[in-house]
């Protein structure tokens, strides 16, 4: 690979995960508010990062921090190890985080084992009355592009895999797989892969829809997993530029920080870290550490 080529991966790379950190560091703020409830208290759209209790300004939630430590787990293992993967996410749920979703601490509270984590999800898929598709794995797996970008075989069934340690539905996984083929393709600044897949089909049907239809998902849809990749497609993909991607995603309010992290992966990816407004980047928790984990899993 040319030099000129690799730095532009190794950017977009970056983009993919302090896209995420920054899209869920300004879906914080507004998290569960209807789009009026954000205009009456920003005046307008959100598109600063602001402190909101109990976020400070620039820190991030749960998304950002598990998929901070699935990144971790594939830089340190040098791949995907299922019981570093586990043990990480539940060291990191009974540490008292600020918010953890309820499919994921359904899995992580009192598992011991991978096992006992999937027994545990299967367990809330059936006491859900099999509504288990949340958007919990999906908010994380970004990581798991980057470090298996070149074998979409490996990618794909690794993204099904990681899925069910919380999450039972198997249409999660799918959607969790779908995401991150579209990422690696764009990492790699190569064509974007085709499927008929339910994910694939839900995803591509967003992109050119109606904003209302999205705007209304948000709303009436929050925590399924497939509203947070349809808002995140038709974000990264219908919007010109990284800054506006983000800001869509959030200001539809709903479960803004996760929507906001999908937004800002795929639009990360597909323009880059430098495409990253300063003024966001800045005040971002940990953005150094981010960009270094982006770094370490393309290197590999
Ligand atoms: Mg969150």
């Amino acid at each position: 690979m040319r030099r000129r080529d690799r730095a532009g991966m190794a950017d977009r790379a970056r983009g993919a995960l302090l896209g995420l950190a920054v899209g869920d560091a300004l879906g914080a703020a507004v998290e569960w508010l209807h789009p009026d409830q954000i205009h009456a208290r920003y005046g307008g759209s959100l598109r600063d990062l602001v402190a909101s209790p109990p976020w400070e300004r620039g820190e991030w939630t749960d998304d950002t921090a598990m998929a901070l430590e699935l990144a971790t787990s594939l830089a340190e293992k040098g791949g995907y190890d299922e019981e570093d993967v586990f043990s990480r996410y539940a060291m990191w749920a009974r540490s008292g985080p600020k918010d953890i979703g309820s499919t994921v601490a359904a899995a992580l509270m009192r598992a011991r084992s991978v096992d006992e984590a999937r027994a545990a999800a299967e367990a809330y898929h059936e006491s859900s009355g099999g509504k288990s598709a949340g958007n919990g794995s999906l908010m994380r797996t970004a990581p798991l592009a980057l470090r298996y970008r070149n074998d979409q075989g490996a990618l794909e069934r690794i993204s099904r895999e990681e899925s069910t340690l919380t999450h039972f539905d198997p249409l999660a996984g799918d959607a969790c797989a779908w995401f991150n083929l579209t990422l690696a393709a764009l990492v790699r600044g190569r064509r974007l892969p085709q499927s008929t897949s339910p994910a694939a089909q839900a995803a591509e049907e967003a992109v050119g829809g109606s904003e209302e239809t999205l705007a209304a998902e948000a709303q009436e849809r929050m925590g399924y997993v497939l509203t947070a990749l349809r808002i995140g497609f038709a974000a990264a993909f219908g919007r010109p530029d990284l800054e506006s991607a983000i800001v869509f995603a959030v200001n539809l309010g709903g479960d803004a920080d996760t929507n906001g992290a999908v937004a800002g992966a795929l639009a990360g990816a597909r323009h880059g870290a430098a495409a990253i407004p300063a003024r966001w980047i800045e005040p971002l928790l940990a953005h150094e550490r981010i960009g270094g984990l982006a770094n370490r899993l393309v290197r590999a």
